[in-house]
Order: structure tokens, then C-alpha cells, then sequence
């Protein structure tokens, strides 16, 4: 077989709505329920439809009775979604002290390893944490980026959708900067 080929994926900013991206992959802040949730994890669940449910729920039942761990990710379909794709990871609440910083890159690294697995491409991220579980963006940016430039990778290109324009700024402002 073939080695893997590990080059860093181009990365993109994109204005928008992850559940519209036509991307093999899109990855989800879920709740460690794996039950769907608020936040993009509903409208990825509302858009993705039963068949992605019942997947998580399959998963909860063999792997993740206590949840999934924060930090890890698993796949499955996305239903009715334009991508192949829902690679689910549990970002960590803000107020945890204690790992906060290394699990939010976990999140990214696992799903960049899952998507490999998959044979995945292009795979699109949403600001992991930011939302409900309350990570300042300008604190979450600059870790989501490193993690995903350091994560040895297939995946071509890496999207990361910002659902609004504060989201957008701080990530396009960040990456602008690291490019320097
Ligand atoms: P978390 O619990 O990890 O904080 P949230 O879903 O509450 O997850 O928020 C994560 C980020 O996703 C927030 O920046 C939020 O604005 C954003 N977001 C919410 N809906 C969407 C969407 N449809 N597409 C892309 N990003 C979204």
C-alpha cells in the first residue's frame, strides 16, 4: 500500500452556514449525548435528518453509554446534508480550567484523523466552543488554526465556516497574521 500523503491542507475562511457547506466532511460541536443539541449541532441534526440520529445513537449504544469524551470524535453519515459526512466531537466548556487549551486542539487534530480514515478531502469546521459552551473567539482562533497546521493529514482543504460576521473577522484577521 501506498504511504499516506501528509502535506498541510490550504485553508479557507468561509462566511456562513456549516449545514450548506458541499464539503465531504463537516465536522460538529456535539454534545457528548451525541442526542443533538443546540447551536449548530441542532441545525446540523434538523438539516441532516433521522438517519443521522439513529447513527449516533447506534454509537452511543455500542461505544459511548457515558457520552462521548470531550476531545474525541466519531463519524457518521450526514443524511439529507450536501456533505458525505458528520464527524461529531465535543468541544470543551470555556469555565473548565484544567486541559481547556489542549482539548480544543484534540478536537481538531481527532477529527482530522477521523476524516482520514474516511478518505475524506475537504472537510469544514465550525468555531468549536464558541457558542454555548462559551470560548472567547479570539482565544479559540489562533488554537483551532495551530491544531489543524499541525495535524500531519490527507485532507486537502480545510474550511473553517463562521456562522457571523464577529466569527469571521476574528478567524480571517487571525490566519492573516500566522501567514505573515
Ligand atoms: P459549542 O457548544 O461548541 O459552543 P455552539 O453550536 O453553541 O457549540 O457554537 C459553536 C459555534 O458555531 C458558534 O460560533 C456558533 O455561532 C456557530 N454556529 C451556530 N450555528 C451554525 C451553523 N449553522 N453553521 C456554522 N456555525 C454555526
Amino acid at each position: 500500500m501506498p504511504a499516506p500523503c501528509h502535506r498541510t491542507p490550504s485553508i479557507k475562511m468561509v462566511r456562513g452556514d456549516i449545514t450548506e457547506q458541499s464539503v465531504d466532511a463537516i465536522v460538529n460541536a456535539a454534545n457528548s449525548s451525541l442526542l443533538g443539541g443546540g447551536g449548530v449541532d441542532g441545525a446540523i441534526h434538523r438539516k441532516g435528518g433521522s438517519a443521522v440520529l439513529a447513527e449516533c445513537r447506534a454509537l452511543r449504544a455500542a461505544h459511548y453509554g457515558r457520552g462521548l469524551p470531550t476531545g474525541q470524535a466519531v463519524a457518521t453519515t450526514a443524511g439529507r446534508l450536501p456533505a458525505r459526512w458528520v464527524i461529531h466531537t465535543v468541544g470543551p466548556v470555556h469555565s473548565r480550567t484544567e486541559d481547556r487549551s489542549t482539548l480544543l486542539a484534540a478536537c481538531h487534530t481527532n477529527s482530522l484523523r477521523v476524516a482520514d480514515s474516511l478518505g475524506a478531502a475537504t472537510v469544514a469546521f465550525p468555531a468549536i466552543s464558541t457558542g454555548i459552551f462559551h470560548w472567547p473567539i479570539t482565544d479559540a482562533a489562533p488554537i483551532a488554526i495551530a491544531a489543524v497546521l499541525d495535524t500531519p493529514t490527507s485532507v486537502q482543504e480545510v474550511r473553517f465556516v463562521l456562522f457571523d460576521d464577529a466569527a469571521y473577522e476574528v478567524f480571517t484577521q487571525t490566519w492573516r497574521e500566522w501567514k505573515q
